[in-house]
């Protein structure tokens, strides 16, 4: 709803993307920072879900806090592999609870382990049976967001690192067909070529895909965990991004404002066409997604009221 009201008024926004971390001190760290973070006024933050349903009451217990104690408009990701319907309804009857009314409806990847994705008895197959059921289900209670794949699904990419274009189309239709079911928003992969982002919009917008495309932006941290996460997602590399980390891969602080740079030209060059919403993985770190929002012009971290009145002392996150 904020999204479409900021296209109705022709703003920019921007969103924080974050993940349940492994330790209770992990959870409290991440609080303090989401608290100074909504500061700048995302149009909303996430929590991902752990893979299968691992982080299952951890990620149930961030959003309601997120919603309501943070008071920031909270969107919680929900996969439905591996997970009977029951498990899925207690976790969306929990939020719609809590008063959260935004789910980003995934698949799930298969078990580690698995290449393949088993769909388990009376469960769903794929992220489109979600968002049948939650529509439904829950009627218009939920805005809906679902995942899109600027470079097609990884499970279609082959051992050239590029999906063939009857699988990228094919990947288009099923996104389509999401859509239609009634999702309202679509967050993306991450990439780090923009020019396959925006051609992949435009792909969209001659499919009849309408709802907003909002790219997903990581920006580059630390060199290993770039390279993990490109592997794991095969997503392709611009020589020149090679070239430039590459002499300076093991100065994590070069890496990290280098980072910073290509994110804001990314962003800008986005921004540029025509799109007005960011989506920042922020990997449960402020420094990097706020700079770039900072030389992107879209916050200015001199105007913040550090005392908010929404602003709690942190011990009450743990009640
Ligand atoms: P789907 O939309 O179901 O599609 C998966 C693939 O199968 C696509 O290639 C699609 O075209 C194909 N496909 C499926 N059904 C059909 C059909 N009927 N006909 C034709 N093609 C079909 N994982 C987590 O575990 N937790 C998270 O919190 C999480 N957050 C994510 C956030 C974003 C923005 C993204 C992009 C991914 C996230 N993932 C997360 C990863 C995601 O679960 C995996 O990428 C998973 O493999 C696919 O999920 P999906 O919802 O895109 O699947």
């Amino acid at each position: 709803e904020k999204i479409r009201e900021a296209e109705a008024e022709n703003r920019t926004v921007f969103s924080f993307e974050f993940f349940p971390p492994k330790t209770d001190d992990g959870v409290d760290n991440l609080f303090d920072r989401m608290d100074r973070m909504v500061q700048h006024n995302p149009s909303f933050c996430d929590i991902t879900w752990g893979a299968g349903g691992t982080t299952a009451d951890l990620t149930l217990d961030i959003a309601n806090k997120m919603q309501n104690m943070i008071c920031v408009e909270t969107m919680m990701h929900l996969t439905c592999t591996n997970m009977p319907v029951e498990k899925i309804d207690h976790a969306l009857d929990t939020i719609k609870a809590n008063g959260i009314q935004n789910v980003l409806a995934l698949r799930g990847d298969p078990p580690h382990g698995q290449d393949k994705f088993v769909q388990i008895e009376g469960g769903f197959a794929c992220a489109l049976d979600l968002v049948k059921h939650m529509r439904a289900k829950y009627g218009d209670y939920f805005g809906i967001t679902v995942a899109g794949y600027p470079e097609a699904h990884p499970e279609v990419i082959d051992s050239s690192g590029i999906a063939s274009l009857e699988a990228y189309q094919s990947d288009l239709v099923y996104l389509k067909k999401k859509v239609d079911a009634g999702a309202d928003l679509i967050v993306t992969q991450l990439f780090y070529d923009t020019d396959i982002f925006l051609k992949f919009v435009n792909d969209c917008r001659q499919m009849g895909i309408t709802c907003p495309i909002v790219p997903g932006i990581m920006p580059i941290g630390n060199y290993k965990g770039f390279m993990r996460m490109i592997g794991f997602c095969k997503t392709r590399i611009p020589a020149e991004l090679t070239a430039a980390l590459e002499p300076i891969k093991d100065n994590e602080e070069a890496v990290r404002k280098f980072g910073i740079d290509f994110g804001t030209e990314m962003c800008k060059k986005i921004l540029a066409h025509g799109i007005k919403q960011l989506h920042l993985y922020t990997l449960n770190m402020d420094k990097s997604a706020l700079a770039i929002l900072q030389n992107l012009g879209l916050i200015d971290d001199t105007k913040i009221s550090r005392t908010l009145p929404w602003r709690r002392p942190t011990n009450i996150y743990r009640v």
